[in-house]
């Protein structure tokens, strides 16, 4: 049966070990015994993500990741009637360890109750949160399943991340020339200028439903008093539309292509990556269909909604598992003011319990 008090436990415990994304070593020591203690035996890929499966056919893989993002060190949990906080210096890191700790309930429960259940496979990712990194490594190998559901979604389990962007980041490399700024500043080219005639050239924030634009980080210059000789522009677009995705592209290369020609001497270098790709669940989509039986057998109706972000399940997605992303119970996410409803909490460890009985 799954267990409340033990649940909120369980999810007080694993916030209060440290993971911001790439120091999840401790939090992952910790998951690897409470996995053993369920009588799995859990091993670390290559790459640190931790596996386990209980060795039957046609699996389910649960998954969740261990990293968290800053502020996100000591953090202090309150239960504070039906919600848990942080104390307001930090995150609470119910994303995503209300899904960690929703998966280790129903592991739990299932074991306790020695109920029949669809063999299960289990993930823990590492640096999701800088961009998939853990998942885009994940062996692979290690995983049989072919329907999985990730627990990393906003809002209550029932909440179903219906469709996810395409994500390209992109880096212009501008190279200019130094001078002294009071003595010679005609012997230099600004290298910050540069960046300031393609940035105006570029759409910002939301363009439409689907898609969005954003320059994250500008970094150039050494000093006030010299012509910046370097600046470097990090950016990024989405869109769950592909004709959207080629138009931004063009238009970018375009505000590359013209500021090189207005500025000749400059050197202008850009580099375009896809991060993860987009996809829309149908009706008939395998993992979609388990994850809305299983809803409506706990009396939650479920209810699809798009999302401007990727997870886990989109590299999933591309590697041919088809993985649904639902809702782990946390709201206000990345943000000091995080909290995860207790209820939702328990629906989610309902959820995973029921998916595993079916
Ligand atoms: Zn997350």
């Amino acid at each position: 049966m799954i267990d409340r008090d033990r649940l909120v436990k369980t999810f007080c415990d694993l916030v209060k070990i440290d993971s911001p994304s790439g120091e999840e070593d401790a939090a992952a020591v910790d998951l690897m015994e409470r996995l053993r203690t369920l009588g799995f035996s859990p091993v670390r890929d290559d790459y640190g993500n931790v596996i386990a499966g209980d060795g039957g056919p046609d699996p389910l893989l649960l998954s969740a990741h261990l990293d968290t993002v800053e502020p996100g060190r000591g953090i202090k949990p309150i239960v504070d009637a039906d919600r848990i906080v942080s104390d307001g210096t930090t995150i609470l890191g119910g994303d995503c360890k209300a899904g960690v700790a929703a998966i280790l309930e129903a592991l739990t429960s299932i074991r306790e109750d020695g109920t029949a259940h669809r063999p299960v496979e289990v993930a823990f990712t590492r640096e999701e949160e800088i961009g998939l990194v853990g998942a885009r490594n994940l062996d692979f190998s290690k995983i049989a399943a072919k329907e999985a559901v990730v627990f990393d979604g906003e809002g209550p389990p029932s909440q179903i991340t219906s469709a996810s962007p395409t994500y390209i980041g992109f880096d212009i490399e501008i190279t200019g020339r130094a001078a002294h700024a009071g003595v010679e500043p005609e012997k230099g080219l600004s290298a910050i200028e540069i960046a300031a005639a393609i940035i105006t050239k570029l759409p910002q924030g939301r363009l439409d439903q689907e898609s969005t634009f954003n320059i994250g980080t500008i970094e150039g210059g050494t000093v006030r008093n010299a012509v910046p000789e370097s600046t470097t522009v990090r950016g990024e677009f989405r869109s769950r539309n592909l004709e959207t995705l080629d138009s931004i592209r063009l238009q970018l290369s375009e505000a590359i292509s013209s500021v090189r020609e207005a500025f000749p001497e400059a050197t202008i270098e850009d580099h375009l990556h896809t991060e993860f790709e987009t996809y829309t669940l149908t009706d008939d989509d395998p993992a979609t269909s388990l994850v809305t039986a299983a809803l409506r057998s706990l009396g939650l109706e479920p209810s699809m909604r798009p999302s401007g972000g990727g997870t886990d399940g989109n590299i999933f997605r591309q590697r041919g598992i088809s993985a649904v992303v639902v809702g782990m119970a946390d709201h206000d996410m990345h943000t000091v003011r995080e909290s995860v409803t207790i209820p939702d909490l328990v629906d989610a460890a309902h959820l995973c319990e029921t998916l595993l009985r079916r």
